[in-house]
């Protein structure tokens, strides 16, 4: 049995190495005195870290740049071809596979197209599967270089125990992932889709204020998910972050969750069109015409303030409650940033007594609609760049 002090020097061991993976994903080169003072370590743990990491090959050293008479300084590279992983994107219509390196560069891109052959959940697995197993082997990667399976769902999941406990788009309840493990050649994660959202817009690309932030996904209805001190924050129940479900007009439209005047009835993609077809009695219609109609026409222009002032107000509800350090808005909607940008935002600050621009940033997703499956990706890689993997 090993005694408790070499448990504790494995523990700092791994610890140390993770801060360094993390520092140089997000800086890329640095030398080893700055790395030791970003990470408030001694030169020489550093030294032994990076001959470690660079054995298992994360990393890779070089000299650089003009010496000043002496030896050329030597500087450590993040190597983000090392390892890769798979996200999963699952949706109605269709299933979407991507293989990233650690730098979330989509390598290879390919989509499941839901059909009745495939619409059973059991043989979507079995797809899902054929495909992955096919890249592995065009690509030719060792199977050791891939962390494992990120899955993002459209529900409610218990990622410990592998359940997608609810998800009424998909029509599936109490899905155990563990029973697909076996069919797997590598590790599986799964988490709610706009969890993982959260997590691909915290980290990748990162900067301080998204160690604390609230993604806003606005599609047919609306989905949040919760950064806390670098984590996605669950609640007790691990349903916390149903802000398209807060009221929002006591007693307003019916909820398909049972509730009356829940946020995304009125601050939803699905809203405001069903706004646009009500005024003009039309049956189809796209975001595009809309945003396109309401550059010029007067009631298009009125409906689309009346649903930035609904989308405002719950933001302003979700800045009182969480204090975020910034809040990202991902979605169709997105696409329109030009069009209502200015304006949210000055609805959403408008005078008051609590918080003013430069408290929280409220932007949109740079992401390009890849937020969720990139999330995805992230997730077996949660193991390598974070300290602790709880989740709160
Ligand atoms: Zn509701």
């Amino acid at each position: 049995m090993k005694n408790l002090k070499t448990i504790n020097q494995e523990t700092i061991k791994v610890t140390n190495q993770k801060k360094i993976i993390q520092l140089l994903y997000r800086e890329k080169q640095l030398t080893k005195l700055r790395i030791s003072q970003a990470i408030n370590v001694s030169i020489p743990t550093v030294i032994s870290n990076v001959k470690d990491l660079i054995k298992e090959g994360y990393l890779d050293e070089t000299e650089v740049g003009e010496s000043s008479g002496g030896r050329k300084p030597v500087i450590v590279r993040f190597l983000p071809n090392c390892r890769y992983s798979f996200g999963i994107l699952i949706t109605k219509e269709q299933v979407r596979i991507i293989l990233t390196n650690l730098n979330f560069s989509i390598i290879v891109e390919k989509i499941i197209n839901i059909t009745d052959k495939v619409a059973d959940f059991n043989n979507i697995i079995i797809e899902i599967k054929k495909e992955i197993n096919n890249i592995i082997s065009i690509n030719d990667i060792p199977l050791y270089k891939i962390l494992g399976i990120g899955f993002s769902l459209p529900g409610t999941v218990n990622e410990e125990e592998l359940i997608l406990k609810n998800a009424p788009n998909l029509k599936l309840k109490n899905i155990c992932f563990k029973n697909f493990e076996r069919d797997f050649p590598v590790p599986i994660f799964i988490e709610n889709e706009a969890n993982a959202s959260a997590y691909a817009e915290a980290f990748i690309n990162f900067n301080y204020v998204k160690s604390s932030l609230v993604f806003i996904s606005i599609t047919e209805g609306i989905g949040t998910g919760i950064i806390i001190t670098d984590n996605v924050y669950k609640g007790f129940n691990k349903r916390a972050g149903e802000f398209g479900h807060m009221t929002i007009m006591k007693d307003g439209k019916q909820c398909n969750c049972g509730k009356k005047g829940c946020w995304e009835l009125y601050a939803s993609k699905k809203a405001l069109l069903d706004e646009y077809k009500t005024a003009y009695n039309i049956k189809n219609n796209s975001l595009k015409d809309f945003m396109e109609m309401s550059k010029t026409d007067n009631k298009a222009k009125k409906i689309l303030n009346t649903y930035l002032e609904f989308l405002a107000e719950g933001i302003k509800n979700i800045i009182l409650i969480l204090d975020p350090g910034c809040i990202i808005i991902d979605g169709e909607i997105s696409e329109y940033k030009s069009l209502i940008e200015t304006e949210l935002i000055d609805k959403i600050f408008k005078q008051n007594d609590f918080y003013d621009k430069k408290e929280c940033n409220v932007s949109f997703s740079n992401l390009e609609g890849n937020a969720s499956i990139l999330g995805a990706a992230f997730l077996p890689m949660r193991k390598l760049f974070f300290l602790d993997k709880k989740v709160i």
